[in-house]
């Protein structure tokens, strides 16, 4: 993927594009790389950088979700397991299983939990991760070392799957590129065109670069933009009313050594009755999520106080050593949009909705990081029948994403980037100094940065560090010491100067500050 071969394809297109989709989450490039795949053609401009929204703040489970199973919500259960299934086969070096406890420290928890994991385990059919069982105390505390003994009767352990979201998005990206699509990153759509009827025929963006208008002409434009889905309505409409209300959920990243060992564990109901995980990744541990309303959509949304010590508190009732503020090496914050029903909404499923605006506007939003191909497919058909476009049969179930391979744990700290891993490696031989590492605390090479700035469209410091790579989500003190380093390899990959360093270094500096708990 290159940004100016991009920008060329969308000012040589004369004909209108067959479908405009904005939004580079996932909900936007699975819409693209589905319309793609079709052999339609399609164009997605995303305001800031692929994933910088929701899409790469997830917990990072692909799963069928164990709460809608305890709200009873069986078909929701079973489809999402089934695309849990789909990810991992078309994506081997993103999707792994992992196996997850959950405690038992009272009588009743071992029956209760052991009889609705083997009904997930069942809902999954053939896309199973493994079968659940009953664990007892010896059993649990070598899964899950680090965990409070006392009290501690057994467990349940049963499977699900985990991935790296924005290196999913990534490698999504890649894939509809492949295909033929067009993708802008740093282009937000500023208005929609309208043909003569007032309907929806194309977007207008804007090249934050360099500040050129373009546009789009197409005949279904997409609307997939998450939690500001409801500014883009209001572009069509201005009267529209609310359908995204937004809540976020907050991630506290330590040293893996608080969990110890492969297992992760699960705590099906906290003390404000909500689900907590604290999962192994990228050789730390993740903890996580909440869940509070917010009344504006940002970009850049920040952890509350109460959030913090709520996560803190919960590790303390389940962890001998438990980890404390001091500990916390990075803090991420993601905004679910959540769909508010207004009896005008056409529900496709109960977890995500599509949308038609009078003006023609097909929006997507809703579902889950792990729905998304199921929800590009539905709203690709959608499309095809708004724009009659030729109705081609959706190929996704079976589409290997970009950077496919099996076995690729045999590519040590460039496991994620699968088959591109490779050329990676060959970029540092052929350079020795891109083979070393940015800094002790993380895996990360020279060459990546190489790689991101050529081939996946990184365009500034935030790009590399948290989304080409993971660092500022992992440890954000690290990840500042990475900055400059890394802003004098994209300088020299596209011609900037010192200056644009140094502020390339301040903006990231003050934004890593967010992502750091005092
Ligand atoms: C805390 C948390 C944990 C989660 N954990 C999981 C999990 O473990 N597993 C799972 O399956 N799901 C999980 N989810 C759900 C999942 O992350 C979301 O459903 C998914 O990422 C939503 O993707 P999206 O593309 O709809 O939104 P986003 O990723 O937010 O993408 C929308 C994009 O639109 C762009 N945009 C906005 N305005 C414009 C404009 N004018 N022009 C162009 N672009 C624009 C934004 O910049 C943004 O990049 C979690 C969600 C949260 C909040």
């Amino acid at each position: 993927m290159n940004r100016e071969q991009m920008l060329a394809k969308v000012r040589n297109r004369t004909e209108p594009w067959d479908i405009a989709v904005i939004g580079g989450g996932a909900t936007g490039m699975g819409v693209a790389v589905d319309a793609a795949a079709r052999g339609l053609s399609v164009v997605l401009v995303e305001a800031h950088d692929f994933g910088k929204g929701t899409s790469s703040r997830s917990t990072k489970l692909v799963h069928g979700g164990v709460r809608y199973l305890e709200q009873g919500n069986i078909p929701l259960v079973m489809s999402a397991l089934k695309e849990r299934g789909i990810m991992r086969q078309n994506a081997p070096h993103l999707v792994h299983d992992l196996a997850f406890v959950v405690p038992n420290y009272t009588w009743w928890e071992a029956p209760f939990y052991g009889i609705g994991l083997k009904l997930y385990d069942l809902l999954a059919g053939r896309y199973g991760f493994g079968a659940s069982k009953l664990l007892s105390k010896e059993e649990t505390l070598e899964r899950l070392p680090a965990l409070e003994p006392d009290e501690l009767r057994g467990g349940v352990i049963y499977y699900d799957g985990q991935f790296d979201d924005a290196r999913l998005l990534i490698h999504l990206a890649m894939t509809a590129a492949d295909h033929g699509a067009a993708l802008l990153n740093y282009c937000p759509a500023t208005a929609l065109l309208r043909d003569e009827d007032g309907y929806v025929n194309g977007v207008t963006a804007r090249d934050h670069e360099s500040g050129e208008d373009f546009n789009l002409q197409a005949r279904i434009v997409i609307n997939a933009t998450g939690v500001f889905t409801d500014s883009i309505r209001r572009m069509a409409d201005p009267a529209a009313e609310q359908l995204v209300v937004t809540s976020q959920g907050i991630h506290l990243v330590f040293e893996r050594s608080f969990l110890k060992g492969d297992t992760a564990l699960m705590v099906p109901k906290t003390s404000d009755g909500r689900v907590l995980f604290v999962i192994p990744w990228h050789g730390h541990a993740v903890a996580g999520t909440t869940d509070t309303p917010v009344d504006e959509p940002s970009l850049e949304p920040r952890a509350y106080e109460e959030e913090i010590e709520f996560i803190l508190e919960t590790a303390t009732r389940f962890f001998v050593r438990p980890p404390t503020r001091a500990d916390i090496l990075a803090v991420y914050v993601g905004l679910r949009p959540l769909v508010k029903g207004d009896g005008k909404t056409s529900a496709l499923s109960r977890d995500h909705v599509i949308h038609v605006d009078t003006s023609g506007l097909l929006t997507i939003t809703g579902g889950k990081w792990t729905t998304y191909r199921h929800m590009a497919e539905d709203c690709v058909n959608h499309a095809i029948t708004l724009g009659k476009l030729p109705d081609v049969d959706c190929p996704t179930k079976s589409l290997r994403i970009h950077g496919y391979i099996e076995n690729s744990t045999v590519l040590g700290s460039l496991e994620v980037y699968g088959a591109d891993a490779e050329k990676i490696r060959a970029l540092a031989e052929a350079t020795p100094s891109l083979a070393a590492r940015l800094h002790p605390d993380l895996p990360y090479i020279a060459a990546e940065v190489v790689w991101a700035a050529r081939e996946e469209m990184a365009r500034s410091v935030e790009d590399v560090l948290a989304r080409r790579t993971r660092a500022l989500f992992l440890n954000a003190n690290a990840a500042i010491a990475m900055a400059e380093p890394v802003a004098m390899l994209l300088a020299a990959e596209q011609g900037r100067d010192q200056a644009w360093v140094d502020s390339q270094v301040e903006e990231f500096t003050t934004l890593a500050q967010q992502y750091r708990v005092v």
